[in-house]
């Protein structure tokens, strides 16, 4: 239905059911995750704040947010020098210990948004995620695509923009570090790469 998900709490639920039965095989999967530096939407700064979970802006007051995840030097400076950190609200179980208050981005997982070679950005699938390799393997694939393709249909525009602007400042920082033979591309976005400068 066309515009019928106009926040991101109902994208959260819209992407909770596009990923109930993922459960399972995440419990199985051995590959390394939640590593990185996870960037945050509007939502989620709002929800981290009213939280008190804490999070690193950027480059100033209207730079990307991200989780807290970064290291600090021995002076106590933030070292991004570091490429994949561990995220700090995973538990040695794997569990997400905000799992509530996660971040658009783990919610979406195994879809994302991301910024290829080219410095087009696409929404793209991870056929790396255990889950996917398992609907690949049982002829699940096709389905999965048609329905993210129809939840993709179904965001409103000013959501979509909201979004997708979260992640234009989040792709002005970053160099495209993504083997491209691990995903399939879902759709193009509007987003395009302008790397300005790291982490201030
Ligand atoms: S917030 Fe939770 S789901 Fe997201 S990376 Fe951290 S531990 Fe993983």
């Amino acid at each position: 239905m066309a515009n019928a998900i106009r926040t991101e709490y109902e994208l959260g639920i819209a992407l909770d059911a596009l990923w109930s039965d993922i459960s399972n095989d995440c419990a199985q999967c051995t590959d390394p995750d939640c590593k990185g530096y996870v960037w945050l939407t509007k939502g989620d700064k709002v929800r981290f704040i009213d939280n008190g979970i804490p999070f690193i802006r950027a480059n100033g007051i209207h730079g990307p947010c991200f989780i807290d995840s970064y290291r600090r030097t021995a002076t106590g400076v933030l070292d991004p020098a570091v490429r994949s950190p561990d995220c700090p609200h995973r538990l040695s179980t794997g569990l997400c210990t905000i799992h509530a208050n996660r971040p658009l981005p783990c919610r979406m997982y195994p879809l994302s948004l991301e910024v290829l070679g080219t410095g087009e950005a696409f929404w793209v699938l991870h056929t790396n995620c255990a889950h996917v390799r398992r609907l690949t393997g049982g002829g699940g694939l096709q389905p999965l695509i048609e329905k993210i393709g129809q939840l993709l249909d179904s965001l409103a525009p000013k959501l979509t923009q909201d979004v997708l602007g979260s992640f234009a400042k989040v792709s002005e920082l970053s160099e495209p570090t993504l083997d491209e033979s691990d995903i399939i591309r879902i759709r193009p976005t509007s987003v395009s790469n302008k790397r300005v400068e790291y982490l201030q």
